[in-house]
C-alpha cells in the first residue's frame, strides 16, 4: 500500500509511506546499490545504522554468483547479507543489455552471455519473477529492455513494445503474496513514446512504476524533459522510482516531478575515486590544499568519518591507498545523501521546498544548500 502523507503546494514533491513485508518505506527515499549483497567497503549493519532502510540487489549478478541455489539455503537475501533493511533488486535488463555480451532479445525473453565466463543464458520475464522470489526481495522489478542512448526511433518503439508486452507477462508471473512488483516505463529520448509507455504500464495496476533509460548519457535537459513525460503520466497513488539518478541537484529536481524513490553509484563510486560531496560543493581529496587540513571534510556533517578525523588523514590514508580511506569517503558521502534526503521530506513538511529547488537550481554548482 502507497499512501501519501503530504503533498508540495507549488510542486509535484510529496512524502509518502510504501509499506512492504519487511516495515514501511517512508519516501522520498535514496537506495544505496549493494549490487551482489553488498554496498562496496561497508557492512550491511552500517548501511542499515545511518538510516538506510532499503538496499539494491541485482538479479543479474546474484543470478550469476553466489547462484540463486546458494541464496535460496538462506530462505532470503536479506538473510544471506543480515541486511535488516527491505531490499530492492532490479531485474537485471540493464545490465544484460550493458554488461553482457551478445545480447539477443526474442519475443519470449532475452538470451546473453555471462560476463564473467561467457556461459550462454537466457532470461524470460517470468523466470525474472520467480528468481526474485527466490530472493524474496521486498521489491521486485520487471525485465525490461534498454534500447541504449544511441537507438533510432523505430528500434526505441519495437523494444518499448516488448517490455510492455513483458510487463503483463511478469505480472502474471507473480506467485508469492507480499513482494511487490514494480514495472519499468521506457521510451528512450521520445517524448510521445515516454508517454505512451506511462499510460499502458499505468493501466496494468501495479504496486509502483520506474523510469528507467535515462541518464545514461544524454544532456540534463533532455533528461527532464523526458523523465517530465514519464512521471506526469504515471498514477499519482503509486511509488515512482527513477532508476540510477543522480546529483544531489537532480534528486531534488526529480522530487519536484514527484519522483519518491532513488538509486545511484554515485556517492559509493565517487567516493572510492576521492570526490567528496560536501554542505558547500563537491571538492576533491586529491587536491593539495587538504594535506594540512586540521578540520573534516564537511564541517557540521554528523557521519562517523568527520566527527572523528581530519580532512589531512582522510586525504593522507587516500593518497597513500590505504583501504580504510575508501570506507570512510563511503560513509561519507552516503551520510551527506541520507542527510540531503531528509532535508527533503523536512522542506516539504514544511512548506519550503520550492526555496530548496530555486536554491540549488541558482546557486549550482558552487553551493548545494
Ligand atoms: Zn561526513
Amino acid at each position: 500500500m502507497f499512501k501519501i502523507i503530504k503533498k508540495d503546494e507549488c510542486t509535484g514533491a510529496r512524502i509518502a509511506e510504501l509499506s512492504t513485508k519487511n516495515g514501511i518505506i517512508e519516501t522520498p527515499v535514496f537506495m544505496p546499490v549493494g549490487t551482489i549483497g553488498t554496498v562496496k567497503s561497508l557492512s550491511p549493519f552500517e548501511i542499515y545504522d545511518d538510516g538506510f532502510k532499503v538496499m539494491l540487489g541485482n538479479t543479474y549478478h546474484l543470478f550469476l554468483r553466489p547462484g540463486i541455489d546458494i541464496i535460496k539455503k538462506f530462505g532470503s537475501l536479506r538473510n544471506f547479507t543480515r541486511y535488516k533493511g527491505m531490499i530492492l533488486t532490479d531485474s537485471g535488463g540493464f545490465q544484460i543489455f550493458s554488461l553482457a555480451k551478445f545480447a539477443k532479445v526474442k519475443d519470449d525473453g532475452v538470451s546473453f552471455m555471462s560476463h564473467i565466463d561467457g556461459e550462454t543464458h537466457f532470461f524470460t520475464p517470468e523466470r525474472v519473477v520467480e528468481i526474485q522470489e527466490a530472493l524474496d526481495s521486498d521489491i521486485m522489478m520487471q525485465l525490461d529492455v534498454f534500447s541504449g542512448p544511441e537507438a533510432s526511433r523505430d528500434k526505441a518503439e519495437k523494444d518499448l513494445d516488448i517490455t510492455i508486452k513483458w510487463a503483463e507477462r511478469s505480472m502474471s508471473a507473480k506467485k508469492k503474496d507480499g513482494n511487490l512488483l514494480f514495472l519499468i516505463s521506457q521510451g528512450n529520448f521520445f517524448e510521445d513514446l515516454r508517454e505512451k509507455s506511462a499510460r499502458i504500464m499505468s493501466g496494468f495496476d501495479a504496486d509502483g512504476y520506474a523510469i528507467g533509460g535515462l541518464a545514461v548519457g544524454e544532456t540534463k535537459e533532455i533528461m527532464f524533459k523526458m523523465l517530465a513525460s514519464s512521471a506526469s503520466n504515471l498514477p499519482e497513488n503509486k511509488p515512482r522510482y527513477l532508476m540510477g539518478v543522480g546529483t544531489p541537484e537532480d534528486i531534488i529536481n526529480a522530487v519536484s516531478l514527484g519522483v519518491d524513490m532513488f538509486d545511484c553509484v554515485m556517492p559509493t563510486r565517487n567516493a572510492r575515486n576521492g570526490f567528496v560531496f560536501t554542505s558547500s560543493g563537491a571538492l576533491n581529496i586529491k587536491n593539495s590544499k587538504y594535506k594540512s587540513e586540521t578540520g573534516p571534510l564537511d564541517v557540521g556533517c554528523g557521519c562517523f568519518c568527520c566527527k572523528n578525523f581530519s580532512a589531512a588523514y582522510v586525504r593522507h590514508i587516500f593518497m597513500t591507498k590505504e583501504i580504510f580511506s575508501q570506507r570512510l569517503l563511503t560513509l561519507h558521502n552516503l551520510h551527506f545523501y541520507q542527510n540531503l534526503i531528509v532535508k527533503i521530506r523536512q522542506a516539504i513538511k514544511e512548506n519550503s521546498f520550492l526555496n530548496m529547488l530555486n536554491k540549488i537550481n541558482m546557486q549550482k554548482p558552487s553551493s548545494l544548500f
